[in-house]
């Protein structure tokens, strides 16, 4: 049975509220492209509205701004039992607005539930330091919340992005105001309403709803607005940095696409090299910005893997999300659908080697098969561009040297990975690979412990991590006079 839709409204300063225009937007299912809910439709006068709330909140005798740190730490934890409380029905939300197979959708459930404990254990360990400071005087530093966030998430993984950007800004003591994916917004409203009724106090998370030429330009160009946090395309992060910039130097982090690189030696094991590979690019319907897009294959194993990758992909599971035995889902939206389609078949025109699956499914809802191409080349568009589908494209290579060097030909560098039986081979590959994150032997092993973000153009800061509140905090220092040195 489909999830009850519970909220559909902006969130400002702790109400539930109508747009000021009225308008609203629908919202669909991915499995039929069906209308679930009509939604609020933000925009400028809005944003204006959220930011003013969380401006307020972020006044120094705000009731937030004098709460003590582990009581920041307290709320958390209390958001992380009422997430808990409702994983049943968040985890069929996110799969019913986001396509998620219900297969995958408890783990992210639950993998979000471990963030926020971390998150929560990080509000109380924000230290500054005392500096030995030339001169008659004392030092010492305070990491002080930078203020008003604008935190802008994308449609792919709407939970977990909504955790690693709202928890980590509220563990620093920041307020914000959340622009959800418009094609995904239903998971963002629902933990907003678990947020409030865990005790987050007025106007510290404010949520508007609305696309991002119109919400989310009026947030990025904001005065008041003194970071933005950005999940998304390269091509947008590039758009944002450009707005702060041209205002008031906001600052900006940035968590962007990718073209991953993952290698297999001819001394990996194949009984696990090959799932891996398979789940690293074909989960989520290939809708991860770490994807394991390009995969290199040695060539004295080439075609073993390949008969291998073949046979694996062929026994995955396609269907509805909501069934808990599909393994492979619907792509967000026809728009990607088709996006995903195209790439699909400049592939085979520029003489990639289509061996298995890449057509539509049925013509209700948005499923491509999962696909194979060999004889894939580093100069092919499939093999160069973000394709952000179930597209495995399989390129061979004869040395480590130079499969590293091919790897790093990309302006992306978010993700990588290496499958080798020698321990030499990996620490070589995971030194020189120029990626945020380096798997070996495995691929998206994610935890909260770890930061997370790109090199090169796949972005700009880490999420999750020991300093994950880094990007949320100033330091200041404070310098006084003394009379004589003691
Ligand atoms: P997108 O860039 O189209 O949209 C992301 C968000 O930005 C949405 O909320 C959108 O409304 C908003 N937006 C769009 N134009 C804007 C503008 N001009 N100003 C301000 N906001 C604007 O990305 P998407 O299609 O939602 O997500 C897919 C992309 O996200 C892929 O490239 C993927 O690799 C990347 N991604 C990266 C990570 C990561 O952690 N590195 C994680 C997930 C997804």
């Amino acid at each position: 049975m489909a999830p009850q839709i519970k909220y559909t409204k902006l969130f400002i300063d702790n109400e539930w509220v109508d747009s000021v225009s009225g308008k609203t937007f629908d919202t669909y299912t991915p499995h039929t492209g069906e209308v679930i809910a009509s939604v609020a439709e933000g925009d400028k006068a809005d944003v204006d509205l959220a930011v003013a709330a969380a401006k307020r909140a972020f006044h120094r005798n705000s009731e937030w701004r004098l709460l003590d740190a582990s009581q920041r730490g307290e709320l958390l934890r209390k958001f992380a039992d009422l997430v808990q409380r409702d994983a049943e029905y968040i985890t069929a939300l996110e799969s019913y607005n986001n396509g998620m197979t219900m297969s995958m959708a408890p783990m992210a459930i639950g993998g979000a539930i471990k963030y926020i404990t971390y998150y929560a254990s990080l509000a109380d360990k924000i230290q500054g330091t005392t500096v030995p400071s030339d001169g008659e005087v004392f030092s010492y530093t305070l990491k002080q919340p930078v203020g008003v966030c604008g935190l802008i998430l994308p449609w792919n993984a709407p939970v977990s992005m909504y955790v690693n950007k709202v928890c980590t800004a509220l563990a620093a003591g920041c307020t914000m105001v959340v622009k959800p994916a418009e094609q995904t917004p239903l998971t963002a409203l629902y933990l907003t309403a678990l947020l409030a009724e865990a005790g987050v106090p007025k106007g510290v998370v404010n949520v508007i709803n609305g696309f991002g030429e119109t919400a989310g330009v009026a947030l990025t160009h904001h005065p008041h607005v003194a970071k933005i946090s950005f999940t998304g395309s390269m091509e947008v992060g590039k758009l944002i940095q450009q707005a702060a910039g041209a205002n008031n130097l906001k600052r900006v982090t940035l968590e962007l696409g990718g073209k991953s690189p993952l290698v297999i030696m001819d001394d990996a094991d194949l009984s696990i090299a090959v799932p891996y590979a398979a789940m690293g690019v074909f989960s989520n319907q290939g809708q991860m910005c770490i994807a394991a897009s390009r995969l290199f294959v040695h060539s004295k194993i080439y075609d073993k893997f390949v008969e291998a990758a073949i046979q694996f992909a062929k026994n995955i599971k396609m269907g509805n999300p909501a069934d808990p035995t599909t393994q492979h889902g619907p792509q967000i939206d026809e728009l990607m659908m088709n996006k995903v389609l195209n790439y699909i078949q400049t592939g085979k025109k520029e003489g990639a080697k289509l061996v298995l699956g890449g057509n539509r499914v049925g013509d209700k809802g948005y499923y491509i098969e999962p696909a194979i191409f060999t004889d894939v080349t580093d100069d092919m568009t499939i093999a160069k561009e973000e394709i952000f589908g179930p597209v495995q494209s399989i390129l061979k290579f004869d040395t480590l040297e130079e499969v590293i060097d091919r790897a790093n030909a990309t302006n992306y560098g978010l993700a990588s990975g290496i499958f080798t039986s020698n321990v030499n081979t990996a620490m070589q590959f995971s030194k020189h690979i120029e990626s945020g994150v380096c798997w070996v032997n495995t691929y998206l092993h994610f935890c909260g412990q770890a930061p997370f973000g790109g090199f090169k153009e796949s972005g700009i800061g880490r999420e999750s991590g020991l300093n994950c509140v880094d990007p949320y905090l100033e330091v200041k220092t404070v310098t006084i006079a003394q009379p004589k040195k003691f």
